[in-house]
């Protein structure tokens, strides 16, 4: 008989944290990546701003403009900038385009609050700004936290004012009310989804009237600081995409700083990663392509969402172009769906599954399928895939673990591995684990973060 010990050994699987499995120079590592990651984020609070960051770091790393119908050769790098919202950036290998391309794609906007159409209006002698709710938040974690507002005003004219007010120390910030608990018998019996409606949801931005004007007088003046600032009127706001974030920057959190609080860790904690590994290999022996998806927290539709065609337009022009068959470049391609799961909170065990939930600080979580209610909705990898991919993390001791999200039947959520594997492309969810996901700031571990970085760049040379 064998020893039982041995055996255990031998034949268990015992997950183990990266603190465990690394040594004291990846640690290090992995705390010194994190400070470029902090700055990403506080750079890059919406998509339009991630874009703008993704691009200036693509061209440090010498990444050009790409028109459609270019020609191409290895060793080429170039980025497609789809409307300022949504990014892609490929090299071209040195092997046959037909042999498929290496994609990770993540998403670069969050959960957050969108000016209406008609936002502005005065109420008990405040101005607000309307909002709808952009992606799924729990509404009562929004109010009395300071706010942000980042956008883009198109004028009558067609020209365009850039918003950014709230980030600067000297800036002012803006604020959603909540009830006072003297007051508040009443919301305190209600359900906590219920508490907060979306229509409570007013961003307040001033209290000083307009000298001599007796009605309006509060959203005469903030229209009148708008105006001298932007040289915008109400009317713009109906041409405009404003949105409300977190006015927080990104900090390390605990007494060891092991871990970054920030709003929009999902999911730029696994977009700057996959766009870092693209600056990594100069000369590839795949094709390498990142892409940074918008709208992914309302389904990624939209022209610059994942299910927008110019992905396959995409795939297509760089197959022609390297004289393959767009069909057969897809067929063999492979995709990391790079995006956040959320991590094991003690605080909240009775909505995981311990055995099969992501821990902090466990490594990049391997997610084979997502969804909710029977994995409805979900990509649901393929064993085959998953299996030649753990082959690829092993062998550079990437730190890994398997993930799910949440227990059976407690809810769930999606990514855009489905809308890949659609394309015929071989697909898994591979990201950050995540506490407070959606939550105005988020927490992520800064070994997580570093696993990630190394599993895009072991996907891209294997
Ligand atoms: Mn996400
Ligand atoms: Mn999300």
């Amino acid at each position: 008989m064998k020893d039982a010990k041995e055996l255990k050994e031998a034949l268990f699987y015992t997950k183990k944290s990266v603190y465990e499995a690394a040594d004291g120079d990846e640690i290090d590592r992995a705390f010194a990546f994190a400070k470029g990651y902090a700055a990403y984020l506080d750079e890059a609070k919406t998509e339009r701003e991630a874009v703008k960051a993704a691009v200036r770091l693509a061209e440090q790393n010498g990444f050009r403009p790409y028109t459609m119908g270019q020609t191409l050769a290895a060793g080429d790098k170039y980025y497609f900038n789809n409307r300022g919202k949504n990014l892609y950036l490929f090299t071209v290998g040195t092997e046959n385009i037909e042999n498929g391309i290496r994609i990770s794609a993540a998403h670069i906007d969050s959960p957050r609050l969108d000016l209406k159409q008609c936002p502005v209006y005065e109420d008990g002698g405040m101005a607000f700004f309307k909002t709808h709710y952009y992606g799924g938040i729990r509404k009562y974690q929004w109010v009395t936290v300071p706010l942000a507002l980042h956008g883009v005003i198109v004028k009558a004219d067609g020209s365009t004012a850039e918003v950014c007010i709230g980030e600067d120390e000297n800036d002012p910030v803006f604020y959603i009310n909540d009830l006072l608990p003297h007051l508040g018998h009443d919301t305190d019996q209600k359900p906590l989804g219920e508490a907060i409606p979306g229509e409570k949801l007013n961003v307040l931005v001033g209290n000083r009237p307009y000298e001599g004007d007796e009605s309006d007088a509060v959203k005469l003046n903030v229209l009148a600081l708008l105006n001298e600032k932007y040289g915008v009127t109400e009317a713009d706001f109906l041409t405009a995409e404003i949105s409300a974030v977190p006015a927080l920057k990104a900090r390390d959190i605990g007494f060891d700083r092991a871990l970054i609080g920030a709003y929009g860790h999902d999911d730029r904690v696994c977009a700057y990663p996959a766009l870092l590994s693209m600056f990594e290999d100069p000369a590839p022996t795949h094709t390498l392509m990142c892409v940074l998806a918008d709208k992914e927290e309302i389904g990624s539709e939209g022209s610059t969402g994942m299910k927008c065609d110019v992905f396959l337009d995409l795939v297509n022009e760089i197959a022609v172009a390297l004289g393959g068959d767009p069909a057969v470049v897809r067929a063999h391609s492979k995709c990391l769906s790079a995006d956040v799961s959320a991590a094991f909170d003690p605080n909240f065990a009775d909505a995981f599954e311990k055995r099969n939930t992501p821990l902090l600080a466990g490594g990049v979580v391997l997610t084979k399928y997502t969804g909710a209610r029977g994995k409805s909705g979900t990509n649901d990898a393929n064993a085959e895939y998953i299996g030649w991919l753990r082959g690829v993390m092993d062998k550079e001791n990437v730190v890994w673990q398997a993930g799910e999200l949440g227990k059976v039947d407690q809810g769930g959520g999606g990514t855009v591995a489905k809308f890949m594997a659609g394309h015929n492309v071989e697909t898994v969810d591979l990201g950050v684990p995540v506490i407070s996901m959606h939550a105005p700031y988020e927490v992520i571990a800064k070994v997580d973060l570093y696993e990630a970085f190394r599993a895009f760049c072991a996907f891209c040379r294997a």
